[in-house]
């Protein structure tokens, strides 16, 4: 595909980057995809990336956050892969649904062809019928985005049974987009000998042996490991993936992962990329990443802060919130100290609410779902707004601290959300007349991004630098009941932001209360690096000024 690249005054074709996984998942593909790009960006290229995820979801809306993490949610409303949070951080871009494929997607579509009557006469097949659909995807977003790379992430494991007929597309693509527009790149984990302490190659081998045999000759290897890759391990990678050994690069542990992007760097990995591409070599400008990990490095200040959830045990599930907190305290020079604290064994009297509070500077009570552990969150937000502290709740986070308010400043005894439960007296959280119709639970929430408009004089609009209209990206169905507005208003709440036309509660905060903050959307999805979420930030400095 050709594009004209006004920058650079000519016309330069769309250049392709895939980046397969191999020996194990969860070697931080996502990661150095993103960061790939950035090293891309730097240089004056525009860039965007796709997730591909070979399982039959349709997408991610209806998967446990246990099991896969946290649902990374686009301003148009897409339930993506928690990678396409990765991306937008580093790459600073807004990213589509379109951004992430599935198998589901791909086949769900191509049925519905065949139905249609699209295949007449033939046979419908994986190679070319699927195979088509999956070029014809990615091919899509190249157009819509004009994006002058477009990075290619294919989820899972080479070897995988389910990623092979995106691993065919892509060789595919190679053919007819030419060596020079495409470059694979492989991520494949170097584990070392606990007996030894050597670097083992031989998985990697192995996994470039099963790429290519099904037709790919990786470009570059980028080598996962805990320490950095030794010499002799580079040269034997090399070796085996028929490269050279400058082809192979290392990508090691760090604690702050907004380091990959310098390290990569560092070790010439753009540079070879780019000469690889037949691209322009320019300058690569990294210098506000360089000083944000500084700022990141070296805080001055430690401040505790508790994170009230439930699903608490895999942190993939708050991965945003997670970002958007480093992001703020960058801001401030601070190191939070994130204590997780799992809500339904307060409900079972094994954790106290009360030192839950007490405990830390300031307490964030996550987004969730359902009638487990809501209780012990209500119980902690009792606690929180008889101590002062700073809280921010997102989501299920606003919604409990309004059954709170109802609870113990309104006097609505046993007042809670229909979702908690449905035969409350006082139902202050409410489904709309609009969400009770609905039957199915794929894709049917209030999805991505809608306005809000500010109250003036609260610290909501003070915190968004007193704009009056702003966009934040939702996920719910529940909402704050209209009918309890007065009675909350008259007990001291705040209703910071609404809906444009008025309807529907955005923000809350509570009345002479140094920053207890509400947010029914959920402010972390557009929280980067040096452009912190509003809602953190206010946290954060919260903290500062006690
Ligand atoms: N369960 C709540 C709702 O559906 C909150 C969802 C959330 O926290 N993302 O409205």
């Amino acid at each position: 595909m050709i594009t004209t690249c006004e920058k650079f005054g000519r016309v330069m074709s769309t250049k392709y980057i895939f980046i397969t996984g191999g020996v194990l998942s969860g070697v931080g593909k996502g990661i150095t995809t993103a960061s790939i790009g950035l090293l891309l960006k730097a240089r004056g290229y525009s860039v965007t990336a796709i997730k591909i995820d070979p399982y039959l979801n349709v997408d991610a809306g209806t998967m446990n956050p246990f099991m896969h993490g946290e649902v990374f949610v686009t301003e148009d409303g897409g339930e993506t892969d928690l990678d396409l949070g990765h991306y937008e951080r580093f790459l600073d871009i807004n990213l589509s649904k379109r951004n992430n494929i599935t198998t589901g997607q791909i086949y769900l579509s191509v049925i519905e062809k065949e139905r249609k009557g699209e295949y007449l006469g033939q046979t419908v097949q994986v190679i070319p019928h699927i195979t088509n659909e999956i070029k014809e995807r990615i091919r899509e977003v190249a157009k819509i985005t004009s994006a002058d790379i477009v990075l290619v992430e294919i989820g899972g494991t080479v070897g995988d049974i389910e990623g092979l007929p995106f691993l065919e597309a892509t060789r595919q693509l190679r053919m007819e987009e030419g060596y020079r527009n495409t470059a694979f790149i492989h991520v494949a984990l170097v584990p070392i000998l606990s007996t030894t302490g050597e670097q083992k190659t031989k998985p990697v081998q192995h996994s470039v042996q099963e790429l290519r045999r099904i037709g790919i000759q990786p470009d570059i290897i980028v080598a996962r490991s805990i320490r950095p890759l030794e010499e002799e391990a580079r040269r034997k990678i090399a070796l085996y993936a028929n490269l050279p050994p400058e082809a192979v690069f290392s990508s090691y542990d760090v604690d702050i992962i907004y380091e990959i992007p310098l390290i990569l760097e560092k070790s010439g990995l753009g540079r070879y990329l780019v000469k690889r591409l037949e691209l322009q070599e320019r300058i690569c400008n990294l210098d506000q990443w360089i000083n944000f990990v500084e700022r990141l490095k070296n805080p001055q200040k430690e401040v505790r802060i508790a994170m009230v959830g439930k699903y608490t045990k895999l942190k993939d599930s708050y991965i945003s919130i997670i970002e958007a907190i480093k992001h703020a305290t960058a801001e401030y020079r601070l190191k939070p100290i994130l204590s997780w604290y799992e809500s339904t064994l307060i409900e079972k009297n094994k954790l106290n609410p009360l030192s839950v509070v007490e405990e830390n500077d300031a307490i964030i009570v996550l987004p969730g779902f359902g009638r487990r552990g809501a209780e012990g969150k209500i119980e902690v937000i009792k606690h929180v707004i008889n101590q002062g502290k700073p809280f921010l709740g997102i989501c299920f986070g606003l919604q409990l601290a309004v059954v709170a308010i109802a609870r113990f400043l309104a006097g609505l005894e046993r007042a809670n959300s229909t979702e908690i439960d449905p035969y409350t007296p006082f139902p202050v959280i409410d489904l709309l007349e609009e969400q009770k119709k609905i039957d199915k639970l794929g894709g049917t929430m209030r999805l991505g991004s809608y306005a809000i408009r500010l109250r003036k004089g609260t610290i909501t609009y003070k915190m968004y630098g007193e704009r009056e209209i702003v966009y934040e990206r939702h996920r719910h169905r529940y909402e704050v009941n209209p009918k309890y507005i007065d009675k909350l208003e008259a007990a001291g709440m705040v209703i910071s932001g609404v809906s444009l036309e008025g309807e529907r509660v955005e923000f809350i905060e509570l009345k002479d209360y140094k920053y207890f903050i509400g947010s029914q959307p959920h402010p972390e999805f557009k929280s980067r690096p040096m452009k912190p979420a509003p809602l953190f930030k206010g946290l954060l400095k919260a903290l500062l000024d006690t």
